[in-house]
């Protein structure tokens, strides 16, 4: 990052450049204020540098290469040889030219650059360290974008060679031969499917009894399926305790049941995924009046405001949901409402996607949540193997389903299929614009394509699908 040079004064002091804290620069200074990002280590965040772009970038590749070698009943036969420090190249060129993109939107749209660490000295004063020099800028109003970071678990300290993070496991120059995956959340179910993919033997080590935990049962299902056929072991209700060296060189992974049950699982490496925890510690919140959570986390009113005037916080340090989308949704409302607009973040359509093989994607409520508010829930749904699209890209497990309700709103859907997270765009701008199944249901789509489901799913709803039993 270059810094260009800052105003001591700004009106909107940014600190932290990830997807929370850019965005809420760029549209702070897009309203005429007069603003200035500070950020410690590389703009674009976790998200770009070490998170969203790097791993998507790996499931792009590894699904290219793994595609290619099981396509024969297509006719295709291909044997790829996959060079893992190419491909790491590869990610490194896409990364940089995003984040040289922020770089120069920043400049373009007036928002002053500065490198080094933030912290407060009180609510209107910050000391900015970059390891040589002190510089303190005082702020009229202040966002705070610091993010998160992975959560260590006792017994492995990410700091000991075998152990990986998954910015470290989205940087190694060689396939391991075997891994340990400690957790089977997001990153979890993510990077198993890209080590299973480049040819890694993967043990997944899960505490709770299923794959990502928070998902309905049939959709983690379909998912935990496909990975065990690429080879991953899954173990759960096993809890990671610790690790030591192994006699073959490798390393033995030991883990606790709730019943005390102890096993050992052999690995060269083993990655920790266990969940992550709001950055507040750089930033001396205290100074400021800012009383972090027991979790870490700053609360924040539907403004993105702290309980500390003129103190805004963004992104992952505000807490769950921990997903760049969500840090820059809130950046947008935290410097809208600096500007004195009525803005507010509105929880109703957050979309989520993992993605695995195949994608996972959800928004709004599922039927269970639906029944627990209180709403009596119209469903419906669209298995991908009645799907001509789905049968001409060889991938027919999964569904679409949509929730409504008992009026016809649109109030949630899951997905999972290849291009979950695209297709959950859809029923995202539905609920946003309170669309009603017979919206979706009456709206013409391309055919064939997979959207097409998302449309049958909402007359399978009304009682009207064509390619699909009505329930
Ligand atoms: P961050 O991106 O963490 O940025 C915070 C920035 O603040 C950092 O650059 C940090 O250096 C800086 N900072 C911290 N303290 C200071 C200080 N005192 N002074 C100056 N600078 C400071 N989310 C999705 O929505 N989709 C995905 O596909 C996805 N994939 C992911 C994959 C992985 C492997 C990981 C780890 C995360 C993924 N996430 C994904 C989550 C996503 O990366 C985060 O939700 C997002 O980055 C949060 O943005 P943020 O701006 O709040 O914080
Ligand atoms: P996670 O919260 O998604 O999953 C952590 C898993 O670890 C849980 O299933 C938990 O039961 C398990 N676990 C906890 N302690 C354990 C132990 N001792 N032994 C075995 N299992 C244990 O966390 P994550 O996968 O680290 O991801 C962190 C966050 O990053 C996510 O919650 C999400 O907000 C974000 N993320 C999002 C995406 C995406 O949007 N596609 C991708 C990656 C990460």
């Amino acid at each position: 990052m270059v810094a260009t040079e800052a105003t001591t004064d700004p009106e909107v002091l940014v600190i932290g450049a990830g997807p929370g804290g850019y965005v809420a620069a760029i549209r702070a200074a897009q309203r005429g204020l007069d603003v200035t990002l500070v950020e410690r280590d590389a703009l674009g965040g976790v998200c770009l540098n070490r998170g969203c772009i790097p791993s998507k970038a790996y499931v792009t590749a590894t699904d290219v290469a793994h595609d290619a070698a099981t396509a024969e009943e297509m006719g295709i036969h291909a044997d790829p040889v996959v060079d893992l420090a190419a491909m790491c190249d590869w990610k490194d060129g896409v990364v940089d030219r995003l984040t040289g993109g922020v770089e120069k939107l920043c400049k373009a749209n007036g928002v002053s650059l500065v490198e080094g660490t933030a912290s407060f000295v009180d609510g209107e004063t910050v000391r900015v360290d970059d390891g040589d020099e002190t510089e303190t800028l005082t702020f009229d109003h202040c966002i705070v974008a610091t993010g998160s970071r992975p959560l260590e678990l006792p017994g492995f300290p990410f700091a000991a060679d075998p152990v990986l993070d998954a910015a470290a496991a989205l940087e190694l120059s060689s396939v391991p031969d075997r891994l340990v995956v400690v957790g089977a959340g997001y990153i979890g179910m993510e990077l198993s499917t890209v080590f299973a993919k480049l040819g890694t033997d993967v043990t997944v080590v899960e505490a709770l009894d299923s794959v990502l935990p928070g998902y309905e049962d049939d959709v983690a299902r379909v998912v935990r399926k496909r990975a065990e056929s690429l080879g991953v072991d899954f173990h759960f209700g096993e809890r990671a305790t610790g690790w030591r060296d192994a006699a073959d060189g490798g390393i033995v992974v030991t883990t606790e049941s709730d019943d005390g049950t102890k096993s050992t699982h052999g690995a060269d490496r083993v990655l920790v995924a266990v969940g992550r925890t709001p950055v507040t510690d750089t930033l001396d919140p205290e100074n400021a009046g800012l009383e972090p959570t027991e979790n870490g986390a700053l609360e924040t009113d539907e403004r993105c405001e702290t309980a500390v005037d003129g103190i805004y916080a963004v992104g992952d340090v505000a807490g769950e949901p921990m997903l760049a989308h969500v840090a820059s949704a809130e950046g947008v409302v935290a410097a809208e409402a600096i500007a004195g607009e009525p803005a507010a973040f509105d929880a109703q359509a957050i979309p989520a996607a993992v993605f695995t093989d195949p994608e996972i994607a959800t928004v709004g409520l599922t039927e269970s949540e639906a029944e627990a508010e209180g709403f009596d829930p119209v469903v419906g749904e669209m298995p991908l193997r009645s799907s001509g699209r789905a049968l001409t890209t060889g991938d027919t497990e999964g569904f679409v389903r949509v929730v409504a309700s008992a009026d016809g709103f649109l109030i949630g859907a899951q997905i999972v299929a290849p291009e979950a997270s695209e297709l959950i765009a859809e029923p995202t701008l539905g609920i946003e614009m309170g669309a009603t199944l017979e919206d979706v249901a009456a709206t013409i789509h391309t055919h064939p394509t997979l959207s097409e489901a998302v449309m049958e799913a909402a007359e399978n709803a009304l009682g009207q699908a064509i390619h699909t039993l009505n329930r």
